[in-house]
């Protein structure tokens, strides 16, 4: 049943979801033995509640994408109009429509100079998907079939696709699931607070060396690619030493090595800058967005890349792949009205000053025990969460426990990687609800014991 926004469903209807979604859903990420559920209703601005009516902040805007807050009536009025008008049609052959072709001059215009062609996705693995194909079938075109390989670095988060799980640098999406890719090299990523990763050496020049000896290795001639996120998101919001991405961009140029910069999260003002690129100052050769860039309001993502690239991948036969859904109307009207409100809000600008505001109010949090470092870049922050400062040793139970308490006694939800806390709020967040957010914080991890327990407050 439909009830109005604001009414509350009641104990009965939350029982009967609840019932239904144990015997019906697939949850990823969910034990079994876990029976309890949290069954969202609505949502306003930075806060959702759920069917028993308790209100909650949403610090990980979903899932890292609600920039420009929920409930914007100006984005279903654009998504209604476009549905009414024409809801869907497809870029086939020689196919178009006036939404997609709007989004991507708007995309273009928008992005660092030299990204200058767009394609349509329906989101962000699919878009790592399309890059990892793209760059190799960029060689090919070029008459260098044997660059195949593709480099990516260790604890990055690429999405769950077949290419984009594989370049993916975590055991978990590997274990299980039969032969990844082929011709995939995960290198060390850049984490300046893990000093002991890199046996006493500048974290760039470590990171630099092992590159270089990769590509002399597998054979400058058989690499397709590197990809990587320019701020590292579900990483732990790691951003590397600042000339990581030059030098690294120069060694892969100088080698015809493309680069490709998954801006899934990154992109679309979380970092305070359209881009994480202009953020990082490296220009990409591809350039993935999915995200922010409806908002999350309906499922799109798009890819960016050069007039050379694009020029070549397509030639005289075209691309030979696409989606059912690349170009979708709907979807794009709704990216336009969203970026029309980010740059209306002076979202980018509210990112980089309520980012440092929270940076600021969070400071004091360092000298609790359980708090080894915070990192933040524009509205994307992390935690990193110790057994011990001396050894920046993580938790033993992970920070799924402090996520909970979070969530149960502050109504605040954010989520975590094994190590660190990730804060990716809505990027129309203000002073009042990130002090909001900074209470609560402080007053959970002022209780974490180096066993990862939570003292009663
Ligand atoms: N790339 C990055 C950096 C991500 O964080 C994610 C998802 O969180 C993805 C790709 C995958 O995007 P999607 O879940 O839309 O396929």
């Amino acid at each position: 049943p439909v009830f109005p926004a604001g009414a509350i469903p009641g104990p009965e209807q939350t029982d009967r979801w609840i019932r239904a979604d144990r015997a019906r859903l697939i949850h990823p990420n969910l034990p079994d033995s876990r029976t309890d559920r949290t069954v969202m209703v609505e949502g306003r601005g930075c806060h959702v509640r759920d069917s028993s009516g308790k209100r909650y902040l949403d610090a990980a805007a979903v899932l890292g994408m609600v920039q420009v807050g929920h409930g914007r009536d100006e984005i279903v009025a654009a998504a209604a109009a476009q549905m009414a008008r024409l809801e869907c049609f497809h870029l086939w052959e020689n196919m178009s429509n006036d939404q997609a072709i709007e989004l991507a001059v708007r995309l273009t215009d928008l992005a660092p100079p030299g990204l200058e062609r767009a394609f349509f996705t329906s989101g962000g693995a699919e878009g790592n998907e399309i890059a990892l194909r793209m760059a190799r079938y960029f060689h090919h075109r070029r008459g260098r079939p044997e660059r195949t390989w593709i480099l990516s670095r260790t604890s990055a988060y690429h999405g769950i696709g077949y290419g984009s799980g594989s370049v993916s640098g975590l055991p978990v999406y590997h274990e299980g699931f039969g032969p990844p890719m082929p011709h995939v090299h995960h290198l060390t990523a850049p984490d300046p607070y893990h000093r002991e990763a890199y046996g006493g050496e500048d974290v760039t020049g470590f990171c630099l060396r092992e590159l270089r000896e990769t590509i002399e290795r597998i054979g400058p001639d058989r690499i397709a690619a590197m990809i990587g996120e320019p701020v590292m998101s579900v990483g732990g919001a790691v951003a590397p030493p600042t000339d990581y991405w030059p030098r690294v961009a120069e060694l892969l140029r100088s080698q015809g090595i493309l680069l490709i910069f998954d801006e899934v999260v990154t992109a679309y003002g979380r970092t305070g800058h359209w881009f994480a690129a202009e953020h990082v100052a490296v220009t990409p050769d591809i350039l993935v967005t999915a995200k922010g860039i409806t908002s999350g309001y309906i499922p799109h993502g798009a890819v960016l890349t050069t007039e050379e690239l694009a020029a070549t991948v397509t030639g005289s036969t075209g691309f030979p792949i696409g989606f059912t859904y690349t170009g979708h109307p709907t979807a794009c009207a709704v990216a336009l009205t969203n970026l029309a409100i980010i740059e209306r809000e002076n979202l980018l600008d509210n990112a980089m000053k309520t980012g440092g505001y929270l940076a600021d109010r969070l400071a004091p949090l360092r000298d609790l025990p359980a708090v080894g470092d915070i990192r933040q870049a524009g509205l994307m922050l992390g935690i990193e969460l110790v057994a011990d400062k001396a050894t920046r040793t993580p938790l033993p139970t992970g920070t799924a426990p402090v996520a909970q308490a979070l969530r149960e006694d502050k109504g605040i939800i954010l989520r975590g990687n094994p190590r660190s806390l990730l804060i990716n709020p809505p990027l129309v967040m203000d002073r009042g609800t990130a002090d909001e957010l900074a209470d609560g914080l402080f007053s959970v991890l002022a209780r974490v014991e180096p066993d990862g327990r939570i003292r009663r407050s």
